[in-house]
């Protein structure tokens, strides 16, 4: 595919601007939660319908699958994910949400595009509009999906078991890209495994419950706990080598609902992230010993529990299509606006659809953030203060030049794996 295609393809962008913008904006200021994305899911539908794509809904449950036939050739699947956070948006944007959720405890709360998943379905509806109409400059298959529900890890497959392959065959690429707090207008790719594995565990460890004023008589789980917490940092800090990098975070402790009752449980959520499968299997094994071990030194009456309540896998790239990838970005956009991506300790979903179908799957990193911003912070060794990350309520990207970069990612990429066209 030569750079005349791409920019025969890429050519009605620019006008297309303002309503895609438009869109990103009733996005951001209309979020919706994990497989709650019904107004999201139906106003991506219409745009691919418009576009003239085969459109399937419904798809593990929120999910949306476009799907345009265009002659012979591969089949590349486009993915973006479409789901919000119950977060509360404190950026000040004048499109600032304020829209209000379900949670899946039944809470109602705050909900905000935290995580850039707006942007990501806005660069999809757009580079799949752009594929269409140039549809003369490529010929294959396009699968474009609209995942639901990334952020609590189910989403990717629940549309894998629901048969989002079904409807025009699995893909022989897929390909996706993510949001994230670098410098708007670059792209970041990187082979082999670019993002964390994660593992969600519920500790439960038990005490013996009694009075405030008779400690003598309990088994304290708060003190427990406290133990538990500060020994668990020693993993990171003393059994994994320094060459190695994991994440242990203890994210929520319970204990007690009263003052004068020493309670008789406390119960911990861990949050672990690595990057490769011996180190994973090492932290969860060594979280697992201290658990035991400090609840048999505290005298627990009985066992605690240890269960995996949620996990991801490594997000790992196919080192040859992620290649030529890079080698496709880097001509478009030029060596000053690509780089190679650092390991990001954040997890995805998005490896699931190319394990599920055995192909190779790439993921790359689109800068959100004003780019003199980011190097002004870099600069003054602020970054990690200054510039919020994915997740924050401060998370504001620019709109511009994002927005048309990661378009034009998308149109690159699936360009680079979809065929010339035959010649008439
Ligand atoms: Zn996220
Ligand atoms: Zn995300």
């Amino acid at each position: 595919m030569t750079a005349d295609h791409r920019s025969r393809v890429l050519a009605p962008l620019e006008a297309e601007l303002p309503d895609l913008e438009a869109l990103y904006v009733d996005l951001h200021r209309h979020p919706e939660l994990a497989f709650a994305e019904t107004r999201t899911a139906g106003e991506l539908a219409r745009r691919l319908e418009a576009s003239g794509y085969e459109v399937h809904t419904g798809i593990g449950r929120t999910g949306v699958l476009g799907v345009l036939r265009n002659g012979p050739g591969p089949t590349v699947m486009l993915r973006a994910d479409i789901d919000a956070l119950p977060v509360e948006e404190k950026t000040g944007l004048e499109y600032a949400s304020t829209a209000k959720g379900v949670d899946a405890g039944g809470n109602e709360v705050p909900v905000m595009h935290a995580c850039g998943h707006d942007m990501h379905a806005t660069w999809l509806s757009g580079a799949a509009d752009l594929l269409a109409r140039g549809r003369a400059e490529w010929s294959g298959t396009l699968l474009a999906v609209f995942q639901p529900a990334e952020e609590v890890g189910d989403g990717a497959l629940g549309m894998l078991r629901d048969g989002v392959f079904g409807h025009a065959g699995a893909p022989d690429v897929v390909l996706g890209q993510h949001l994230v707090p670098g410098p708007a207008g670059w792209v970041l790719t990187r082979p082999g495994v670019i993002m964390a594995a994660t593992d969600v565990l519920r500790i439960v460890l038990h005490g013996r419950g009694g009075h405030s004023s008779r400690p003598e008589t309990t088994v304290d789980p708060a003190v427990l706990a406290a133990h538990v917490i500060l020994r668990l940092q020693t993993i990171v800090s003393r059994e994994i080598s320094a060459t190695e990098s994991a994440v242990v975070t203890v994210s929520t402790v319970h204990v007690g609902t009263v003052n004068n009752v020493i309670a008789d449980h406390a119960t911990l959520e861990v949050n672990v992230r690595t990057f490769d499968e011996q180190v994973r299997t090492k932290v969860l094994a060594a979280v697992e010993r201290i658990v035991q071990g400090e609840a048999a030194t505290a005298g627990s009456p009985k066992p605690p529990e240890i269960a995996r309540i949620g996990s991801f896998g490594v997000t790992s790239n196919d080192d040859a299509v992620s290649a030529e990838l890079t080698e496709a970005f880097g001509e478009h956009f030029g060596a000053d606006r690509t780089m190679e991506a650092p390991l990001v300790t954040g997890s995805e979903d998005f490896s699931e659809f190319g394990k599920s179908a055995g192909v190779p799957s790439v993921f790359w990193l689109v800068g959100g953030v004003d780019a003199q911003t980011v190097l002004t912070a870099i600069a003054a060794g602020r970054f990690e203060q200054d510039i919020p990350s994915n997740h924050s309520p401060l998370f504001a990207p620019v709109i511009h030049p994002t927005l048309r970069t990661g378009v034009e990612t998308l149109v690159v990429g699936a360009l680079r794996k979809l065929s010339a066209p035959a010649v008439a």
